[in-house]
């Protein structure tokens, strides 16, 4: 049996873990700062807050920037469903837009959809890929002069906000510079699933305008992820520092240092270990499909685009979409686990029923009905890949005829 994608959980990792246990401190504490200081100085900015999901941590900044009822925020049709339930959490409206081949989305689609109640747009980074985050900030400076603000936040930006979902991303880079210095505001996720993980996890990287105070905005977010309590945990066990306030009705979304602690551990070994194998076994798929006109192999890398390997992300070229599914079923008669990433969202019965049609949207589900995720992880051995490969191939056949 070869599973998608498990997490790499070591000696290493249960030490680091033991020692935050035995440390007597497992909220947020010296262990989440050490991991910010680290993710800021890796992605190449000034500040990073860690916080305990992608979608929450989305969400603060759609709240932090005062969208809510009557704002609309462009997304891809194709990506997980949490790029837009965030969107319905503040009460604006997820615009939905088509992707290009390489699964990201389609710029001019972006450039479409855009009305004056455009309050921000978020590119996904399918598979580890980054989206064209520099056409989209382009996008964002054009839309300038229509854009029409209603928070104190909308107006010193005083265009579309741009919230990069680099949950797939973290590592990937475009001209050379890592992830996190090309969007106003870039969110990682480190879910167990993730390229880089904490179990449960987020980050937000700041990257905004320099009218925007970055050590104040940090802060802001702190408060916001902790009930809008001006002092964390750790600032009340000062000796005599018990008094605080509460100036908003914050969340509850912060990072522990039991989370910190593996991703102090994950992120020492991203770049030397853990990326050049998800970057060997990604290879090796590349090698075995790219020859095979059966297949369209994923993009990798484009251009200024490197990804970060985080998904591999086949697609059978004729099959229809019961075709694809019947492939995946005799893959898995051959004891491989693979997945489809993602159902579209106009194809999930909550965004059915408001009203979005998939066939609004003809390549996201050209790719879609087509794609098959294989598995990529650290633990995964060139023969397992081998494997993989032949259950893929002789499933295709079996379905397909030769
Ligand atoms: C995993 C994922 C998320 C959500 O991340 P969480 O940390 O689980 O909240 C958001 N967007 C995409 C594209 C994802 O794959």
């Amino acid at each position: 049996m070869i599973p998608f994608s498990p997490p790499r959980i070591d000696e290493r990792t249960i030490e680091e873990v033991a020692a935050a246990l035995r440390s007597g401190w497992i909220t947020t504490g010296p262990r989440t700062k050490a991991f910010e200081k680290k993710l800021a100085a890796y992605c190449g900015v000034e500040q990073v807050i860690a916080l305990n999901a992608w979608t929450n941590a989305a969400e603060l900044v759609l709240r932090w920037a005062g969208i809510g009822p009557g704002d609309e925020v462009i997304v891809p049709a194709y990506t997980y469903c949490a790029t837009a339930n965030i969107v319905m959490h503040v009460g604006a409206k997820p615009v939905m837009v088509d992707v290009k081949d390489d699964f990201t989305m389609d710029v001019e689609a972006a450039r479409a959809a855009i009305t004056a109640d455009t309050k921000c747009i978020i590119p996904v980074d399918i598979g580890g890929l980054p989206a064209d985050v520099p056409a989209i900030m382009r996008l964002a400076e054009e839309a300038r002069s229509a854009f029409t603000p209603d928070s104190d936040v909308q107006k010193l930006l005083g265009r579309p906000l741009v919230l990069s979902d680099a949950a797939h991303s973290f590592g990937a880079a475009i001209a050379g510079k890592k992830l996190g210095t090309q969007a106003d505001i870039t969110g990682f996720s480190f879910h167990a699933v993730k390229n880089l993980t904490t179990a449960e996890g987020g980050a937000l990287a700041f990257n905004l305008p320099s009218a925007f105070d970055a050590e104040a905005i940090y802060r802001a977010f702190n408060v916001m992820s902790l009930h809008g309590q001006s002092k964390d945990a750790l600032a009340k066990t000062q000796p005599g520092a018990w008094r605080y306030d509460v100036t908003i009705a914050g969340w509850k979304c912060n990072m522990t240092d039991l989370q910190a602690a593996i991703g102090l551990i994950e992120l020492e070994r991203y770049d030397i270990e853990t990326l050049p194998r998800r970057r060997a076994i990604c290879e090796r798929y590349q090698a075995a499909f790219a020859g095979d006109d059966r297949f369209v192999p994923p993009a990798l890398a484009d251009g200024e685009r490197q990804g970060s390997y985080h998904l591999y992300m086949l697609r059978v070229a004729q099959a229809t979409e019961a075709q694809r599914d019947a492939i995946i079923a005799a893959i898995a008669e051959r004891g491989v686990s693979v997945n489809v990433h993602f159902i579209p969202m106009p194809m999930l019965s909550y965004y059915k029923e408001l009203g979005y049609a998939i066939a609004d949207y003809p390549n996201t589900y050209r790719h879609y009905s087509r794609e098959i995720s294989l598995p990529v992880y650290f633990d995964l051995t060139d023969a397992q890949v081998d494997e993989v490969v032949k259950a893929v191939k002789d499933a295709a056949e079996q379905v397909m005829g030769a």
